[in-house]
Parts: C-alpha cells; sequence; structure tokens
C-alpha cells in the first residue's frame, strides 16, 4: 500500500468562537492537550538528566497552579474541533504523555529528542510499519523473529503483499550480504524471543542507514534501559508495551519510536487508519508503569543472573540461557519434565507473556504457532520483582520434585 500522509485525513482547521477560547486559555492542559505540552520541560532539559529520572518526570503535565502531577485519564471519543486532535483514532492527552515517556527514554542519548506512536497492541505496531512497505517489497527478517511477527511476515510472503528473506541475524555476515541486495525493509529483533539471539546492530544498523534501507529494531526484550537502538542508527524501535515497558501484566500496548519526523507522521496515518490506537485508561495504566522501569530491570536482571548461574549447575538442566530479566532452561529433550516443571511452581506463575512484577515460566512449544527451531523442552522463564529466594527455592523444590 502506498504511504499516506496522515494530514491528507484531517480536515482544515475551523475556527472556534471567542467562549470556548476563554475556555481553553483557563483550563488549557484539561480541554487541550497537544502533545508538545506533555514533558515540555523536560526535552529541554534533555541532555541534563539521566534516564532514571526522565522515567519519572517526562509526560506529566506542565507545571501550572493546580495542574495534577499526572497525566489525567482522558476518556473521550471526540474533542472539540480545532484542535490537534479531532477524533480519538488519532490519539489523545493521555496517549501522547505515554508517547512522550517513551519517546525520551529511547532517544535520552540523541541531541533531540525522537518521537514515539502509541497502539493498542505490539502486533498492531508491526503491521503499521509493514503495511508502509511497497507491495512485493522485500523484507529481510530473522529466522527465529517472534512467532506473532513470524506468522504475520509468512503470511503476507505466501499471499506476495512482501517478498520475505529470512536471515540468521546473530550471523551478521549473513545480514549484510542480505542487506547488499535491494530491500524496502530490515526487520530485527534482539534478543529474539524466546532463544535470546542477538544481532551486532551496530555493524548491520550502519550498513543499512548506508544503503538507505529502513530498519526496524523490536526492542522489547531489552527494553530502552538496557538497547537503545535509535543510537545505532535504527530509523524505528518498536515495543510491546505489554511487557516490561508497561510492567503489571495488566494490559496489551505497543509503541513505534522515531527520529525521523515524516516517518512518525507515516506511522500515526497507518494508526489512524488501521485503527490501533490504544485506549486512554491504558495508556495511562502504561505510563504508570514506566515510572519503575529502570528499577524493575535492575531487580529482575540482578535475580536473572543469579538464577541462570544456579541453574546451569543444575545436572538434569540441559542449557541455560540468559539476556536482562529473561532466561531459557532446557531439559535434555525432555518436553514431558519442562511441562511437570512448569505446573509444579507455586511462586513462578505458569503463563505466556513476560516482563510483568511477577515471575512467569511456559514451554514455547506448548504453542502450535511456535517455531519448529525453538526446542520442544525449551521453557522461557521471565524474570519478576519477587525476593531472588523465595525464586530459586521454588524452582529448585519444582526441578526436585518432577
Ligand atoms: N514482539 C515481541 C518480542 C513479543 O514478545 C511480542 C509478544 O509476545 C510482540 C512483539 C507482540 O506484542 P503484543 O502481544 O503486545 O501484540
Amino acid at each position: 500500500m502506498q504511504e499516506m500522509e496522515c494530514s491528507l485525513l484531517r480536515p482544515p482547521n475551523t475556527s472556534a468562537t471567542v467562549e470556548a477560547d476563554m475556555v481553553r486559555t483557563v483550563s488549557a492542559w484539561r480541554y487541550r492537550a497537544p502533545k508538545h505540552h506533555y514533558g515540555q520541560g523536560m526535552s529541554e532539559r534533555h541532555h541534563a538528566v539521566d534516564q532514571a529520572t526522565l522515567a519519572v518526570t517526562a509526560g506529566r503535565p506542565p507545571r501550572t497552579p493546580d495542574a495534577p502531577l499526572n497525566t489525567p485519564i482522558v476518556a473521550a471519543s471526540t474533542f472539540v474541533a480545532g484542535g490537534d486532535i479531532e477524533y480519538a483514532r488519532e490519539g489523545g492527552p493521555t496517549i501522547a504523555a505515554f508517547e512522550e515517556l517513551v519517546a525520551q527514554l529511547e532517544s535520552v542519548d540523541l541531541p533531540t529528542p525522537a518521537q514515539a506512536v502509541a497502539f493498542s497492541s505490539g502486533m498492531g505496531a508491526a503491521d503499521a510499519i509493514l503495511d508502509l512497505v511497497p507491495l512485493g517489497g522485500r523484507v529481510i527478517a530473522p529466522t527465529t523473529a517472534y512467532t506473532g511477527v513470524a506468522a504475520r511476515l509468512r503470511e503476507l510472503g505466501d499471499r506476495g503483499a512482501i517478498e520475505l528473506d529470512l536471515v540468521d541475524i546473530s550471523d551478521t555476515a549473513s545480514v549484510l550480504s542480505a542487506i547488499d541486495q535491494p530491500a524496502a525493509l530490515l526487520w530485527l529483533e534482539s534478543p529474539t524471543n524466546p532463544l535470546l539471539e542477538r544481532a551486532d546492530l551496530d555493524a548491520v544498523l550502519s550498513a543499512a542507514r548506508t544503503r538507505g534501507l529502513r530498519s526496524v529494531v523490536d526492542n522489547t526484550f531489552a527494553t530502552p534501559i538496557l538497547q537503545r537502538p535509535l543510537n545505532s542508527g535504527a530509523d524505528v524501535v518498536m515495543h510491546s508495551a505489554t511487557k516490561a515497558l508497561s510492567g503489571h501484566s495488566d494490559l496489551l500496548m505497543g509503541a513505534l519510536v522515531t527520529s525521523d519526523a515524516d516517518l512518525a507522521e507515516s506511522l500515526r496515518g497507518r494508526r489512524t487508519l488501521l485503527g490501533a490506537t490504544p485506549s486512554a485508561f491504558d495508556a495511562y495504566l502504561a505510563t504508570r508503569g514506566i515510572r519503575t522501569l529502570p528499577l524493575r530491570i535492575e531487580r529482575g536482571q540482578q535475580t536473572a543472573a543469579l538464577l541462570a548461574e544456579r541453574l546451569a549447575a543444575e545436572p538434569s538442566i540441559s542449557r541455560v540461557r540468559h539476556f536482562g530479566t529473561m532466561l531459557t532452561i532446557e531439559f535434555g529433550k525432555d518436553a514431558q519434565r519442562a511441562d511437570r516443571v512448569c505446573n509444579a511452581t507455586r511462586i513462578w506463575v505458569h503463563a505466556t507473556s513476560l516482563g510483568g512484577v511477577e515471575s512467569s515460566l511456559e514451554r514455547r512449544r506448548r504453542w502450535p504457532l511456535e517455531a519448529a527451531h525453538v526446542p520442544d523442552d525449551l521453557v522461557r522463564l521471565s524474570v519478576g520483582i519477587e525476593a531472588p529466594e523465595d525464586l530459586w527455592r521454588d524452582l529448585h523444590e519444582a526441578l526436585q520434585a518432577t
């Protein structure tokens, strides 16, 4: 499909009445919330503060007397005509606060803040990017991408909407050679879900940039706390905000972040037309969740490192992989044992998804869509913020009991 400018979708500004203008002047933050109002002060001090500070301060309403500290949940499907946002499919003030926050975290090291576009799920965000690929355009993607994205790419490939070229993203030479042929999009996920494979982002993204090839990095597993692909030259960073960003397993959301203003506009246009706009309530919860992201990642990462070390010493575990707050373990090809362990824990929750405050685990191949190259006995663990020794004891007891 052709790229369509979002601005084409918008009506020309209508003139407001004097009365309406007075209302706006008195309570500007309440009725009119142009995107730039949120986090405006912090944008100016972009370089001066640490990412941990931005996590708390970005995306707040301006500090005017009586203003709330937190961006309110603006529950409105439509807005009084004449402003930046007319209809909630285009976004809204609560969503704009989330976008400001995510953009600041991903671009903390860049000279100017990036822009983020929020979606109703990670898959909605992925689809917006894929929708910008011209019909039949070649897309280079990981052989081991997240199963939902992989399925969508296959579907588009099978129906001829894209030409799909799968590469092992941990093999830099293969990626570089794939990039040498003309392509419309380089899709990276690093680390991958669930195999935790990593691309050499500096090498492949700078090569893509040199060739004028648009690149996307799914940064869901690393989060902007552990990795910021815009620094390495990515055009777009993608998130399933359902996971660690929001961090409480209580919503579905996605986000795209880019420093390219035209691309951000195109992605907003995709969101408006495809209809994958999040609700104000979810955006509020996600913003609230991100306030503690640095602390949650720090804690989860420390615990995951401790568990990785102890699990590697377990005789019945044949392989341990580890990145950030994520682990995978294998049980010497014994998938039934893997299932028994998942069902035997009492603190770890046997559930899909990841990145919540609660630790969870699951055998990935229980999902029919999961790729055949993921070992049948592989259990993915997402480490939360519970006491590390409680998590270890629970896991150890489950291992001994099964
Ligand atoms: N990308 C990765 C790495 C994921 O793990 C997921 C979901 O598990 C997605 C994208 C899709 O996100 P969502 O479930 O929010 O649509």
